[in-house]
């Protein structure tokens, strides 16, 4: 056990929690690179969100669905985490089948899509040029991610989708990330909580078969048993 962890997430989310965190995530440009790009898709797309992609799914529950950062014309067009491209499809068909989301689809905000005992959120809550956040951007984003984390009760589950969403995650609870190496299918402990690894459902893993349909509904079925 991590002595000390969940109090690090904590003090590192502020006093206030994951509701101010949420208020604050709205309006942020704390990343230059980043708000600059929002800025220019704007421009070219006035009908997308563009703005930080806010976590999405049932608030009391216990599974987690940690990704790497809104899709260009995915989360940041929709703004609801993997929605709209093509990176959503397996995840929430899997959510449907595993009896955790009330559709196999999650096409816009307001569609009547309701995830129970689950959430999606991302380790970066704005769009990067060419899906690759910095590591400075990934830090300055972390305040949201460990204000999610922090509010989970314990015995809670995190999934990570992704060497990037497992590092954040790890970071969250000031856990050195040499302990506990990503690996699909992996699980670690992580002080009160329990966290699974997986190969992010993207279009490329996907097609090139390194994440099939079967293990990824095997791994979010194995994360899943573990729920309190
Ligand atoms: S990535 Fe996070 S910290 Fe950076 S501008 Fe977006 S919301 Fe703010």
């Amino acid at each position: 056990m991590i002595k000390g962890a969940r109090q690090y997430a904590v003090a590192e989310a502020g006093a206030k929690g994951r509701a101010a965190a949420a208020a604050a995530l709205s309006g942020c440009r704390q990343c230059p690179r980043l708000a600059a790009f929002r800025d220019e898709i704007k421009g070219r797309h006035p009908d997308y969100h563009c703005r930080p992609v806010p976590a999405f799914g049932d608030e009391e529950a216990r599974l987690i669905i940690v990704g790497l950062a809104p899709g260009l014309h995915g989360a940041n067009a929709t703004g609801r985490p993997f929605t709209g491209d093509y990176a959503g499809i397996l995840l929430y068909e899997t959510l449907h089948r595993l009896g955790l989301a009330s559709k196999a689809q999650s096409v816009a905000i307001g569609d009547g899509l309701v995830l129970a005992g689950c959430r999606i959120t991302n380790a970066v809550k704005c769009v990067p040029p060419a899906n690759r956040p910095t590591a400075d951007e990934i830090r300055t984003c972390a305040p949201y991610l460990n204000a999610e984390l922090a509010e989970l009760p314990d015995g809670s589950v995190i999934m990570a989708l992704g060497r990037i969403a497992h590092e954040a995650v790890l970071r969250a609870f000031a856990v050195p990330l040499a302990r506990h190496k990503f690996a699909h299918g992996a699980r670690h402990v992580i002080g009160r909580q329990v966290l699974w690894d997986s190969y992010h459902c993207s279009r490329y893993n996907t097609q090139t078969k390194r994440l099939t349909e079967e293990m990824f509904v095997a791994v979010v079925r194995a994360a899943l048993r573990e729920v309190p």
